[in-house]
């Protein structure tokens, strides 16, 4: 079979540990063989983040707005012990903290379905997928202890030196505490475009929820914003398509989510999307099987695994031991990045092409070869726990059959 040719370059954001031995293992037995793989490469790897000031984060970022879509392996976000480990210059910022904020994007979540691994929660039958905004409210606040006696105001002054000054409490009969939080239109702007676009992308409902009730300024600013956007620039996109936006109050929301059969995006305020991409994650079964990616307003794509770089698999390897380490996720940034470069430009056969890894991939573990984390979850009833590359070499047997 001739290789699948591409047109326009992946933006290729390589990683570190143990996420980076299968990346190289992905690519070497499951891309290189059947596509003539066009990528601009950025080593985002520890080493290289140190050597290059982390210039090299903020390069593969430009580099993703320019093509449009990226993928990246999981990367390590130093610590005081990693910048002890690696001996680095500085603790360098989260990789995925700078390339958000370069792109302005929204991080969606979404599980890996399949047969045998049933979610916790019996009625969903389809992937659930969180879109969490990434900015502000209590991530961003300022918050200080009130002594008994104290007075709290918010005082707001607008550039012409005008106080605007609102009561929190009269701390007259006890001390206790406050806390001060924001938002900014154009960054709930972004979130809203951002995940109308993926709704449209993906064919999914979109489900929107605050506290608009209580918060009749805060969380209302949330809610309006988003029906505003969605009748002037979507509500015809959205018709044509045959979904839905859906607004309703974040514990409606909750109730009807753990009633639903799942299959739509569920956008949420920043800490609502901590917790509940917590929640959801766990209850669908393994943080192996999430992926993730990062779509900017503007239509800017870049996929990944939502998980970290294993690091506890990465020492048992380097220590010569085998390992069984989950390569769904990483393997499905990939198919994702290059269904949508295809996508993009036209190119059928590379969509095709991760379509059937995809169905090659999940086929693999309903037959009952997986990785450890997934053997202890799974009913399936001929289950075999395999090592990380048996596993990638199982999946590439099931996809020569479908080629
Ligand atoms: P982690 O890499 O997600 O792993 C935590 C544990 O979850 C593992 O020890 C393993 O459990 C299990 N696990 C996660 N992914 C798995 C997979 N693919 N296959 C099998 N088991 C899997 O989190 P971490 O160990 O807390 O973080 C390690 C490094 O990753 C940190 O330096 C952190 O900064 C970084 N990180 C990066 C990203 C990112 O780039 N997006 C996200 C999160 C964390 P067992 O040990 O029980 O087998
Ligand atoms: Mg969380």
């Amino acid at each position: 079979m001739a290789k699948i040719q591409m047109k326009t370059p992946l933006v290729e954001m390589d990683g570190d540990e143990m996420t980076r031995i299968i990346w190289k293992m992905i690519k070497e037995q499951l891309l290189f063989p059947y596509i003539d793989l066009k990528t601009e490469y950025y080593d985002l790897g520890l080493e290289n983040r140190d050597r290059t000031d982390d210039r090299v984060t903020v390069e593969s970022a430009e580099a993703t707005k320019k093509y449009g879509v990226a993928v990246k392996c999981a990367t390590i976000t130093p610590n005081a012990q990693r910048v002890e480990e690696y001996k680095l210059k500085e603790m360098w910022k989260s990789p995925n903290g700078t390339i958000r904020a370069i792109l302005d994007g929204t991080v969606f979540r979404a599980p890996i379905l399949v047969r045998g691994i049933e979610p916790f929660v019996s009625t969903w039958k389809k992937p659930i997928t969180i879109a969490r905004h990434a900015y502000g409210d209590v991530y961003k606040a300022s918050e200080t202890v009130a002594p008994k006696g104290a007075r709290a105001e918010i005082v707001v002054t607008d550039e012409n030196g005008t106080e605007m000054r609102t009561l929190i409490h009269d701390f007259a009969s006890g001390a206790g505490i406050v806390q001060g939080m924001h938002n900014i239109d154009g960054s709930i702007e972004s979130f809203a475009r951002s995940c109308f676009n993926y709704a449209l992308s993906t064919g999914q409902d979109l489900w929107f929820a605050t506290k608009d009730t209580i918060s009749k300024k805060y969380d209302h600013r949330f809610k309006d914003i988003f029906a505003e956007i969605y009748e002037a620039e979507y509500k015809a996109k959205f018709k044509e398509k045959g979904i839905e936006y859906f607004y309703t109050l974040i514990d409606d929301a909750v109730a009807r989510v753990i009633r639903s059969e799942g299959g739509f995006i569920w956008a949420c305020k920043n800490y609502d999307g901590d917790v509940m991409s917590d929640m959801v994650a766990t209850a669908f079964g393994s943080l192996a099987m999430m992926t993730s990616v990062l779509v900017s307003p503007d239509g800017i794509y870049e996929y990944e695994a939502a998980h970290g770089t294993v690091q506890r698999h990465y020492y048992a390897h380097l220590k010569g031991q085998q390992t069984s380490t989950n390569s769904m996720a990483t393997l499905f940034a990939w198919t994702g990045a290059l269904r949508k470069r295809g996508e993009l430009d036209g190119i059928e056969e590379l969509s095709a092409f991760a379509d059937k890894l995809e169905t090659a991939a999940i086929r693999t573990i309903e037959d009952g070869v997986m990785t450890k984390d997934l053997f202890l979850l799974s009913k399936a009833e001929n289950k075999r726990a395999v090592d990380t590359e048996a596993f990638i070499l199982a999946v590439r047997d099931n996809l020569e059959k479908l080629l």
